[in-house]
């Protein structure tokens, strides 16, 4: 073995040693390398028996698409959400957004990893991760934007690169969580321009929470218009009445 990476491998243990990780929700020692542990990971509300493209809920669960996606184009190829926007993970994504607790980003984008390389066993990851851009307004408001800070553990840890520039939210809408579903498709048209030329790109769109999914289809829109060949969509997070 390499003696730089040996020497890497004792300094973790020694730091392991002394400084152990935290769970954030027990507040017990974890005894990995991440501040949850296993027993409240296997607590959080993760999504099973949904669609496959729409994440909705499946009526028989040995199906995987539900009868509403049989029946209608799709603008994405994969969609895979992890989470049910309720309970611990709902707070997590509220203090991540409004009391900047970074460290749920780190923690959750480091879950959702693991995740999807199981669900890319057998075929390519993406060629880049397009996290959902805020409009700058916003962004100067809040100071960071989420799913950025979600697509870097992601980024890391399937040695994907992030594309930062190549989408722009170029109208500022109100949220779409304040918004009837029916006009939530309105307020998100036009509202974003792709920068690059990204033809052939196989692209995964992260964002943290969805809803209807008007933002990421009116997003995928940009993106196809530059050329993009596939589009996954990755989102921490599915609500059926309120969120983005
Ligand atoms: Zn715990
Ligand atoms: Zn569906």
């Amino acid at each position: 073995m390499n003696i730089n990476i040996l020497l890497k491998q004792i300094n973790k243990r020694i730091s392991r040693c002394l400084f152990p990780y935290h769970c954030i929700l027990c507040h017990d020692k974890s005894n990995r390398d991440l501040d949850l542990c296993i027993e409240c990971e296997e607590l959080l509300p993760w999504l099973k028996n949904v669609c496959a493209y729409c994440s909705a809920p499946l009526v028989i669960p040995t199906q995987s698409i539900c009868g509403k996606c049989l029946n209608k184009p799709l603008f994405f190829h994969k969609l895979c959400v992890f989470f049910s926007y309720t309970e611990t993970i709902k707070k997590m994504i509220t203090d991540l957004k409004f009391q900047q607790r970074l460290i749920y980003a780190q923690i959750l984008g480091t879950l959702l990893a693991e995740k999807i390389s199981l669900l890319y066993q057998n075929e390519k990851l993406p060629d880049l991760i397009i996290p959902v851009p805020l409009h700058k307004k916003r962004l100067y408001e809040r100071g960071f934007n989420q799913a950025i800070e979600l697509a870097r553990p992601i980024s890391k840890k399937l040695n994907i690169r992030i594309g930062y520039k190549c989408c722009k939210r170029v109208i500022n809408t109100a949220a779409q969580s304040l918004l009837p579903a029916k006009q939530r498709s309105r307020n998100v048209k036009n509202a974003f321009t792709a920068k690059q030329n990204l033809s052939n790109q196989h692209i995964a769109l992260l964002d943290d929470v969805m809803t209807t999914g008007h933002t990421l289809i009116e997003m995928s829109r940009a993106l196809y218009d530059v050329g993009v060949k596939r589009i996954d969509v990755w989102c921490c997070a599915r609500t059926y009445l309120g969120g983005n």
